[in-house]
């Protein structure tokens, strides 16, 4: 056995694909109900699908706005989309001065593509995000751009409601964490409702169907991604 790499025992393979049967049905499910609901959506089993499908909505030298989403990071993209021309706009870019944010937000929001994740899905087709600066739910509530949500299959919940569930008690913890940011959430492992002043929770937006208007595509992909 080469040093480092470890093999699977029968269970486990056994278990990889229960999971890859099951990822598969339940991603067809949602996608039927995102396209009733207006959206064009479709499922890759894997996050390299998943980037094929991305790469393949974008134009090379596209204005490519990408938000705070660790998903999208997580997908490694940005390097492939610099190699074809295009031009990252990201509010999370290290070398971005303190005085540019709010520039570079709108600039984001007003780019030829926006990429994001969706903290959450629905059973019946809908998209669940909740901000705490809102130019996320902004630019997914409108602008003239094309939208395309990638989210991985730990983020689709039965409803609305279990959806906001899922993104206080689970999503904004842990990204408080990747952060490094204190949050009642961190300390508790789920949301207590806080009244602090860096509460996260600040506006949530559901998307019950493809605003009027705009090409809006969602990829949903068979393994987890983001939080
Ligand atoms: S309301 Fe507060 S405690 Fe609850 S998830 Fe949001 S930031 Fe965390």
């Amino acid at each position: 056995m080469t040093k480092g790499v470890m093999l699977m025992n029968s269970t486990q393979e056994k278990n990889l694909e229960v999971r890859r049967v099951y990822n598969e049905h339940l991603g067809a499910s949602v996608v039927k109900a995102l396209e009733a609901n207006g959206f064009k959506a479709s499922y890759a089993p894997t996050a390299e699908e998943a980037v094929e499908k991305v790469l393949a909505l974008i134009p090379e030298g596209s204005t490519v706005g990408v938000p705070g989403s660790s998903t999208i990071r997580e997908l490694g993209l940005f390097e492939t989309l610099r190699a074809r021309g295009c031009k990252i706009l990201e509010h999370w870019d290290p070398a971005l001065a303190p005085e540019d944010k709010l520039q570079r937000l709108e600039d984001e929001n007003t780019s030829g593509i926006y990429l994001s994740s969706s903290n959450g899905v629905t059973l019946d087709g809908k998209l669940v995000n909740i901000d705490g600066t809102g130019n996320r739910v902004a630019a997914m509530a409108w602008a003239r751009n094309r939208i395309i949500f990638v989210v991985g299959i730990n983020k689709i919940s039965r409803d609305v409601e279990t959806a906001i569930q899922r993104i206080r008690d689970v999503a904004t913890p842990l990204n408080a964490i990747s952060k490094g940011v204190e949050l009642p959430c961190v300390k508790t492992g789920f949301c207590v409702d806080c009244r602090v002043p860096n509460r996260y929770c600040r506006a949530t937006l559901v998307l019950e169907r493809n605003p009027m208007g705009r090409e809006a595509h969602v990829i949903i992909v068979g393994t987890n991604l983001g939080y």
